[in-house]
């Protein structure tokens, strides 16, 4: 009883690291950048100087899908005892976000073996759940419903932000945003493969790339128990967070320049939320960023937030990689 609570409590955040593999070119300079082991990230900051970084799982370029999502599953698996529950993915483009959460059709990322746990562990449960599959996207603040059908036709890029509703016991709603019954693993791919779909031609239409926006699966579940005649509701978000890289390298102007200012400002905007968590502050600044207002009854004492933080193991990415570990640290 008391151990539980204070695995619990202890934890409530997590953060792991992912490095991706290295093409042949990028091998030397791995190796030489990086000494790893279980929990901690050594990076080579001068000659002989390593600076270390700390986390609660690394994960090498060897690692595997599997080898991954069985460190994620128990964080998965306390949206089914009830906790509202963020697992985000963090990096610069390119450093494997997308392959963690969605991965290949033949190795299957952190979403599509959460959501078969999820049915799974829902099977099992003496308690009868109904899930409920959303996607959005934020691009520049705004919130666009991934699933809004005969897409095309819906104005996209110009369709008007969905709004954010907090009703009066401090829970969050996103105003019409579609939320569609699952019942099983396919009916979700089969949405998962629509949303994917108007994303690209989103940003498309938006002379844009899909990297400068998040991308948000939320899964909310309704649990019903039986004997106590009792109804439950939470959420599990899995989280694709836009590139973190920073404008300098990017030179990005005009357009480029105001979708990279905004998704470093929600970046920065969620990790003051984390960090502000984690230390206990009395004000937590939700407010500074759509996704973090959409976000707010899912980050907090009582939630489960995982932060997978990816790293491109490249030479000419080491300013990044610093960046990226920086982030880490002061969300851990
Ligand atoms: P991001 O979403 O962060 O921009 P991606 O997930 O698209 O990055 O990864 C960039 C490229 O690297 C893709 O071609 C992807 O398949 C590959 N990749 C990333 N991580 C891994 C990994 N762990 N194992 C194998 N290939 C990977
Ligand atoms: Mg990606």
């Amino acid at each position: 009883e008391t151990l539980n609570n204070y695995l619990d409590l202890k934890g409530s955040i997590r953060v792991f690291c992912r490095i991706r593999p290295f093409s042949h070119e990028e091998s030397y300079s791995y190796r030489t950048m990086f000494t790893l082991d279980e929990s901690n990230v050594f990076l080579k900051v001068a000659e002989t100087k390593r600076k270390q970084y700390k986390f609660d799982k690394v994960f090498d370029p060897c690692s595997t899908q599997g080898d991954v999502f069985s460190e994620v599953e128990p964080v998965i698996k306390s949206a089914i005892d009830g906790y509202n529950v963020c697992i985000f993915a963090y990096g610069q483009t390119g450093s494997g976000k997308t392959y963690t959460m969605e991965g290949k059709p033949t190795d299957l990322g952190v979403i599509p073996r959460g959501i078969q746990v999820l049915f799974d562990r829902a099977s099992e449960s003496k308690n009868r759940f109904l899930f409920t599959f959303s996607m959005l996207e934020i691009y520049m603040g705004n919130l666009r419903d991934l699933l809004v059908p005969g897409n095309k036709t819906n104005g996209f890029p110009n369709a008007p932000s969905l709004s954010i509703k907090t009703d009066p016991d401090g829970g969050i709603e996103i105003e019409n945003l579609v939320a569609i019954t699952v019942n099983n693993f396919q009916e979700v791919k089969r949405l998962y493969g629509m949303g994917t779909r108007l994303r690209s031609t989103a940003s498309t239409m938006a002379n844009s790339t899909s990297s400068r926006s998040h991308c948000l699966i939320r899964i909310s579940l309704t649990s019903f128990n039986a004997p106590e005649r009792k109804q439950a509701k939470n959420k599990l978000w899995m989280i694709d967070l836009g590139g973190s890289e920073r404008l300098v390298k990017t030179k990005a102007t005009g357009k480029r320049l105001k979708e990279g200012k905004a998704i470093n400002l929600s970046l920065s905007a969620l990790g003051d939320v984390i960090d502000a968590l984690q230390t206990k502050k009395a004000h937590v600044p939700y407010r500074n960023s759509k996704l973090t207002q959409v976000l707010r009854d899912s980050l907090g004492c009582e939630s489960k937030t995982l932060m997978l933080v990816h790293i491109r193991p490249d030479e000419n990415d080491f300013c990044e990689t610093i960046c990226t570990l920086g982030f880490a640290t002061r969300v851990r």
